[in-house]
């Protein structure tokens, strides 16, 4: 095919095929699976707001249609309510796929059901759309995850270490998951010459984030809005890196444009452990927020901080927000979010 290699998307025929005034180049038609999840959701209006088309695929399963309400009637814009598992014929340039149910540890409700559908979408859902984008030639980017470096023996993470994930245990399905997702990925691209991109996502927060999925960010900041407790796993020793969700999407811009396959560590590396993140959520929501400990679960990474030497060099991409300054951005979407609940709930 001829659009093959690294020739990158301007020299490439458009599906589309017109050229949107602020754009200087042709506008591209674009899928975002998961796109209405926490980051498919930021990604879309950045997307449409620099001038191309964007179909979103996804299911619901853990995303939302008040993600993307506000584009509802946008010609440029279409959603369909669609799981990745199943084939889907589309004609597009670029397919971000980020379409992955959130971590699955933390399904209490369900978890066989959970587990399958994670491997399922991983496996199934990544094939169909590598599938796609060798069919029209479309470039693919699969959002990988820093979870593929399990519990780390290397610190910070570079994206030569090869990790240390056990098979077998409760996290495995996600860690496994993607660690097959991106192995697709790689044949598709060495055997049948489909343009990809990796990028292993790092912790991320912001506006639009579950508010029950259990991650520690929205559960600290959820808590300490409701003037509950934030729970703290283990000896909250353990460290997380937090990237704000607008520094995501301009990495995943920049690798999907750029010319290197990756996989390219996108992260923040300012390093928290759990008790200084509850400090600053304290700080930022409410002096008197208390902590309270509770048991950790299995294989637990003990640290994670990325290296990001590569996308800088790279991608020209670094992080500009800090925890401090983004914690605060998330706030009042949390609130309103909360607010609403507790009316649904009649209280
Ligand atoms: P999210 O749960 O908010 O979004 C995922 C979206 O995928 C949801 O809208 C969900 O409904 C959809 N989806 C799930 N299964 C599907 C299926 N079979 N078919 C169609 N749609 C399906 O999660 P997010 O935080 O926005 O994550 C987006 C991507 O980034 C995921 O691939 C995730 O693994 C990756 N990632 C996120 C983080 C983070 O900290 N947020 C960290 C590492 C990796
Ligand atoms: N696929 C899809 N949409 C397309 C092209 C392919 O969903 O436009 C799916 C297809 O159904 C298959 C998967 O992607 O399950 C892999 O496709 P590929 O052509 O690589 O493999 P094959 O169909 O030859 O097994
Ligand atoms: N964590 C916590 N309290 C919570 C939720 C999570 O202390 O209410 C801890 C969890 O044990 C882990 C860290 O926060 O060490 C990050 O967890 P999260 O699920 O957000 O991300 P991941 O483990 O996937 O990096």
């Amino acid at each position: 095919s001829s659009n093959r290699g690294s020739s990158g998307i301007f020299q490439r025929r458009t599906v589309s095929g017109r050229v949107p005034a602020d754009l200087g180049r042709r506008r591209l038609r674009i899928v975002v699976t998961g796109g209405a999840g926490f980051v498919g959701s930021h990604l879309v209006d950045k997307l449409i707001t620099r001038g191309d088309e964007v179909i979103v695929i996804d299911n619901f399963f853990t995303g939302r249609k008040d993600n993307l309400v506000h584009l509802f009637g946008n010609p440029r814009f279409e959603l369909i309510r669609h799981d990745v598992v199943e084939p889907i014929l589309l004609e597009v340039d670029q397919i971000y796929h980020l379409a992955c149910p959130a971590s699955p540890v933390h399904y209490k409700y369900n978890p066989v059901k959970t587990i399958i559908s994670f491997l399922k979408t991983n496996v199934m859902g990544t094939l169909n759309m590598l599938g796609l984008a060798k069919r029209v030639g479309a470039r693919f980017l699969l959002t990988s995850t820093s979870e593929v470096y399990g519990d780390p023996l290397e610190h910070p993470q570079k994206e030569t270490y090869w990790g240390n994930v056990n098979p077998i245990g409760e996290r495995s399905c996600y860690d496994e998951g993607k660690r097959t997702a991106e192995t697709l990925t790689m044949d598709y691209h060495r055997g049948a010459g489909v343009e990809v991109r990796i990028a292993r996502i790092f912790n991320t927060y912001g506006p639009r984030m579950c508010l029950d999925d259990g991650r520690v960010v929205s559960n600290f900041v959820a808590q300490a809005i409701r003037k509950q407790p934030m729970t703290v796993y283990g000896d909250g020793k353990q460290t997380r890196s937090f990237q704000y969700v607008s520094d995501l999407v301009e990495g995943l811009v920049a690798l999907m444009e750029g010319e290197h396959v990756g996989p390219f560590n996108l992260g923040n590396p300012g390093e928290f452990t759990m008790l200084e993140l509850a400090e600053v959520v304290k700080a930022v929501i409410d002096p008197s927020a208390t902590i309270e400990f509770r048991p950790n679960t299995a294989d637990d990474p003990h640290k994670r901080k990325p290296d990001i030497a590569r996308a800088k060099e790279l991608l020209n991409w670094e992080p500009k927000i800090s925890l401090k300054d983004g914690l605060p951005l998330m706030v009042s979407d949390f609130r309103n979010r909360i607010l609403n609940e507790d009316e649904g709930k009649g209280l």
